[in-house]
């Protein structure tokens, strides 16, 4: 039985043999050979639970769409401390001049349909003012190729730095489709900034490698791809799970 002590339950230890490994001793971020352009979230315990539950088959589409909702505003967060800031002065309440710093640029999302949207919301509860986009690619299966079937931009999307939305990067097909489709509307390489929960390491590479002045950010970089091309271990079709 737990001991209370002071209003707090005194269970087992947690010894330090238990506790997940910090991210720099993680072997997903050093079992892979991680492009410079890429990175993950830091690999907590509190991650690790989450991706926990998305990828049981036994998790309900409430609690799907819950866990996955609170990975992605950590990486739209991530995301976010990633775009750069100019210094700003500010007069405090009490008639102080403080030097801080401001967000420099305006931002938009662009989501690669279906499953890309869920991830829209939690974009827009952290920077209101983000215009947003989309872009739906699917595979044609003669060529079997990624082919473009509707993009619909912010008209000043050129002058914007980039939040390309896709929850997961399997072969990569997809994603070089939006990137191109976003450099052919003029938006610089180094302003794009791919999130995406979890990746397959070959689609991470062939990716990173295709454009290396972009960033990738993801939550968690998986085994590998099975012959249907799905995520494993993964978790399914996202988009079917979610939606
Ligand atoms: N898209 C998904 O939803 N799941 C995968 O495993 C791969 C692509």
């Amino acid at each position: 039985m737990p001991s209370i002590v002071n209003g707090q339950a005194h269970g087992p230890a947690v010894t330090f043999e238990s506790r997940l490994p910090l991210a720099s001793e993680s072997p997903n971020a050093q079992g892979h050979d991680l492009p410079s352009n890429a990175r993950t979230l830091h690999q907590t315990a509190q991650l690790e639970g989450l991706l926990t539950i998305i990828r049981s088959k036994d998790t309900g589409r409430g609690d799907f769409v819950f866990t996955s909702n609170r990975i992605i505003r950590l990486l739209v967060e991530e995301g976010l401390n990633n775009l750069p800031v100019v210094p700003k002065q500010i007069t405090t309440p009490l008639g102080d001049v403080f030097t801080g710093v401001g967000f420099q640029g305006k931002i938009a999302g662009v989501s690669i349909m279906r499953a890309g949207e869920a991830m829209e919301a939690g974009l827009r509860e952290c920077a209101r003012s983000v215009r947003l986009g989309k872009i739906l690619i699917q595979r044609d299966e003669e060529t079997a190729t990624a082919k473009l079937y509707y993009a619909k931009l912010p008209e000043d999307i050129a002058s914007r730095h980039c939040l390309l939305l896709d929850p997961m990067l399997a072969t990569g097909g997809s994603v070089i489709k939006a990137i191109e489709v976003l450099l052919d509307h003029g938006v610089p390489e180094e302003r794009i900034m791919f999130l995406n929960l979890i990746a397959s390491p070959e689609g991470m590479k062939k990716v990173c490698t295709m454009f290396p002045k972009m960033t990738v950010i993801t939550a968690k970089v998986d085994e590998g791809l099975n012959e249907k091309k799905y995520i494993i271990p993964g978790l399914g079709d996202f988009g079917d799970r979610y939606f």
